[in-house]
């Protein structure tokens, strides 16, 4: 099998699958205060150090959650900002969590307008919360987080970011990045699905995103997830390792790219004009649909996905690509392939046997 979908979810390994089977068989809740209860605490908070130290952020910035749909959703309803601008290519979490956000161009690479967010901004910046994702999970086009936040603290406006996709594939610093929040999710990482975090730039700036028992600091109550938080402490310590693989990764993507236009001339490669993850690529094979190209690399054992995953299922255009200025028909043509650490040069070739021969079937047909 070759799995090409890390941007949907990533493999976990040995190592995190063991950290959790040892959460698991803690018996205490991590609010008694007994010896079982310190043990669960201890586990938390070892977790809790090893994600803030993945991001460059303090074990006290970060409020764990059941993942990044309800980080985003927390942070653009929580921060007492009445007006959300968020950029037209975020996840579906981001562009649904507020239902009156504006929404913010891109250019034809998906890369942020940033005449339109000061335009935005100047209509009322210290009422403002703007919403723009580190690296998008469709395309892996990089936004320029550095001038997002330059533009928004002139005008006193906050800054969320979805950083999801960025741990392990690009660097990551949350001090750095001068945000005021910033979502994970444990599951693109390694780490085990419904789990992530809200990382905080400054304690008093976020209201309740649960009331309960007073857990995460009063922001987020209920028991915590202890075996889920401990697999992602576990998956945050390889962070730095998938970083160093990086560049043989994008040698990979380079390579399955060049091919994917020897095969096909006509082949598109989205957002290739902007700064992209190393991961990702996202191709149209025009004239042959997503579905018909995911359903045959299945077969032939090789998994991708059809635009966004969560998108995936209900074939409908890629909103990223139509914020592009991508027409509907070629988007409806667009499969996302994403590579992750463990991806060898036989995964490559695996995907080009079962792709070449769609695109020969497309090269024929025009004959
Ligand atoms: N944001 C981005 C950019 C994503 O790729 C995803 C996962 N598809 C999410 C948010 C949602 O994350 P979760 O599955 O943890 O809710």
């Amino acid at each position: 099998m070759t799995y090409l979908d890390y941007n949907a979810s990533a493999p976990m390994p040995e190592a995190v699958a063991g950290a959790m089977m040892a959460a698991a068989r803690l018996c205490g809740n991590p609010s008694s205060v007994h010896a079982y209860g310190r043990k669960a605490r201890a586990a938390i908070e070892d977790a809790r150090r090893e994600v803030a130290g993945a991001v460059g952020a303090r074990p006290e910035q970060v409020v764990f959650t059941s993942g990044a749909t309800e980080a985003n959703a927390m942070a653009l309803r929580c921060c007492g900002r009445p007006r959300v601008l968020v950029s037209a290519v975020e996840h579906e979490s981001v562009l649904n969590a507020v239902g009156t956000a504006a929404r913010i161009s891109v250019d034809g690479n998906g890369v942020i307008d940033l005449g339109h967010l000061r335009d935005l901004l100047a209509e009322g910046g210290g009422q403002s919360v703007v919403s723009v994702m580190l690296a998008n999970n469709e395309t892996g086009v990089i936004q320029p987080l550095d001038a997002v936040v330059a533009l928004a603290s002139e005008t006193g406006a906050l800054v969320h970011c979805d950083a999801v996709q960025g741990p392990g594939r690009m660097p990551v610093d949350f001090t750095a990045l001068g945000v005021d929040f910033l979502s994970l999710s444990a599951h693109k990482l390694g780490g085990p699905k419904g789990v992530g975090a809200l990382i905080l730039r400054l304690e008093g700036t976020l209201d309740a995103g649960m009331r309960g028992g007073g857990q995460e600091r009063g922001l987020r109550g209920g028991t915590e997830n202890l075996t889920g938080i401990a697999g992602f402490g576990a998956a945050a310590r390889a962070v730095p390792a998938g970083l160093a693989q990086a560049g043989a990764v994008e040698r990979l993507r380079n390579e399955l790219e060049t091919r994917v236009r020897a095969g096909a001339p006509d082949a598109v490669v989205f957002g290739d004009g902007a700064h992209r993850l190393p991961n990702t690529a996202c191709i149209a094979l025009p004239g042959v649909s997503a579905e018909a190209q995911v359903m045959a690399l299945d077969l032939a054992g090789v998994a991708v996905s059809a635009g966004s995953a969560c998108s995936s299922g209900k074939i409908k255009a890629s909103h990223v690509l139509r914020a592009m200025g991508v027409a509907d028909g070629l988007a409806a043509c667009a499969i996302r392939v994403s590579l992750g650490p463990e991806t060898g040069a036989a995964d490559i070739e695996s995907f080009m046997a079962a792709w070449g021969k769609l695109a020969a079937r497309t090269r024929q047909s025009a004959a």
